[in-house]
């Protein structure tokens, strides 16, 4: 008896340790399921002519998306950014990964070396995640570029700005994607991929491209978890 309570205790502990329900589906006692983690295993499409603040790029920049945000990707990606579930760290950031090594093929041709560059989280949010997020894809693009034979590193070559904050906190910053300046900073001239997690309207991409071309950088491509739903292509080939 004395053991089986013992056991049940342990098993208690372990499942308020752990996460168990599929942030996609609420699926309980399953961290993942597949169902929910097939969609990030799927090649990025492009998906610049979902994000209407794109178009005031001259010239355009192409985007890529692993994913669109609705359904149990919304739900997963919530949980990641707003629920704690740092265990999906690792999962994201290899679908980054894999992603990356893929664009990497439409990338290569332009460029010899590139500098993966996140677009920054507000230091009060990498503080509340106790991660910084952004910097983690970053960090797993620029290893799925590699793994494609393409030389890249992360880069922090943008912060946010300081001043007045005109978002509605991070989730109106995700959602609504309230605009929120970004500063380059110095730096040697490369050839940049932007990466950030969500992108609905593009303005925070936009931004974010137009502070490197102001500065010494010049953006090639953007690399997204998930594209807002709209119209975006999915064209096989077409994509790169
Ligand atoms: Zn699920």
């Amino acid at each position: 008896m004395r053991m089986a309570g013992v056991w049940r205790s342990a098993v208690g502990a372990a499942r308020l340790a752990l996460p168990v329900d599929c942030p996609g589906c609420d699926a309980p006692d399953e961290r993942w399921c597949e169902e929910c983690r097939a969609p990030w295993w799927e090649e990025p499409v492009r998906c610049e002519t979902s994000a209407a603040r794109l178009e005031v790029l001259d010239p355009p920049l192409p985007a890529w998306s692993i994913t669109v945000l609705e359904g149990s990707a919304h739900g997963t990606v919530s949980a990641w950014k707003d629920g704690g579930r740092r265990d999906l760290d690792r999962d994201l950031t290899a679908a980054m990964r894999r992603a990356a090594a893929v664009v990497a093929a439409a990338l290569a041709a332009a460029c010899g070396e590139v500098d993966v560059v996140p677009c920054p989280a507000r230091a009060a949010h990498t503080r509340r995640r106790g991660a910084d997020l952004p910097g983690l894809l970053a960090r797993g693009a620029a290893a799925g570029l590699r793994d494609a034979g393409v030389s890249a590193s992360p880069r922090s070559l943008l912060r946010p700005a300081r001043g007045r904050s005109r978002g509605a906190g991070d989730r109106g910053r995700w959602r609504g994607e309230a605009p929120v300046a970004l500063a380059a900073v110095r730096g040697p001239m490369r050839p940049v991929l932007l990466v950030d997690d969500v992108v609905t309207t593009g303005a925070t991409l936009a931004r974010a491209a137009q502070a490197l071309q102001a500065g010494p950088a010049v953006p090639v491509g953007a690399l997204l978890l998930a594209v807002a739903p709209g119209v975006h292509s999915r064209q096989g080939s077409a994509l790169l």
